[in-house]
């Protein structure tokens, strides 16, 4: 569907000629974000290539076929991501797996910009470094849950930290992993994911995806993820 430009022509009284004053963007239901930082940013963590293609060709191709299966169905466009996600039942089922995918893939890919920072690495601090500390052990016996996790997540998929729904256990955190574009949302609140696919890392780390899940802690922002923490439920 792509967008629609919606221009505003103004009308000059005196010299008869159309003023093309301005021109605005009318949103389809979901736009695929700006990446927050240059594709250079995150390099030699990351390369410009992988991140170039990652946002601007997979991301765009979730967003596209998302707005494409939702064209049929008005009602379903007034939907938030994790409203679709949490309630994939409700969606007519001739779009179920093209929403599951793509606003999986829209939403997850959301997330993982905004969960790197040229600037990124370190420790969280404050109330996230409490709840690893309780729920873990360590920041290091977390990092490796989660690295034994996006290691062994079979074929494509993510890895996350998620904050457990509240309840019986307020604030605890668990890894999980999850296939394809699956969202991990029936479990809490996902406040950290990696991306898995092979499309995440081959240009530079090839077949070596346990290398780029080590590298990657050099460029997780840790404030976002206190926010996310903080945030959630
Ligand atoms: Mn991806």
């Amino acid at each position: 569907m792509g967008k629609f430009l919606n221009a505003l022509f103004i009308f000059c009284v005196c010299c008869g000629i159309v003023l093309l004053s301005g021109a605005r963007a009318i949103a389809t239901p979901f736009d695929l974000p700006d990446l927050p930082y240059s594709y250079n940013a995150l390099e030699p963590h990351i390369d410009a290539e992988t991140m170039q293609i990652h946002h601007d060709k997979h991301h765009a191709a979730y967003v596209n076929n998302l707005n494409k299966a939702l064209e049929k169905y008005p009602a379903q466009q007034n939907k938030t991501l994790t409203e679709l996600l949490s309630n994939l039942d409700q969606v007519p089922e001739d779009i179920r797996s093209a929403v599951r995918n793509n606003a999986g893939g829209h939403y997850n890919h959301s997330l993982f910009w905004t969960a790197m920072s040229p600037k990124g690495g370190g420790q969280p601090t404050g109330k996230l470094a409490e709840a690893i500390n309780k729920s873990f052990g360590s920041f290091e016996k977390f990092q490796q849950a989660f690295e034994a996790g996006g290691a062994s997540r079979f074929g494509s998929g993510w890895v996350w930290l998620v904050k457990v729904k509240s309840g019986d256990k307020p604030g605890v955190l668990t890894v999980t992993t999850t296939p394809n574009q699956d969202a991990p949302l029936s479990e809490g609140t996902p406040i950290l994911g990696n991306d898995v696919w092979e499309h995440a890392y081959y240009l530079k780390y090839r077949n070596r995806r346990p290398e780029y899940l080590k590298a990657w802690w050099n460029v997780v922002n840790w404030p976002e993820i206190s926010r996310r923490f903080a945030a959630a439920d």
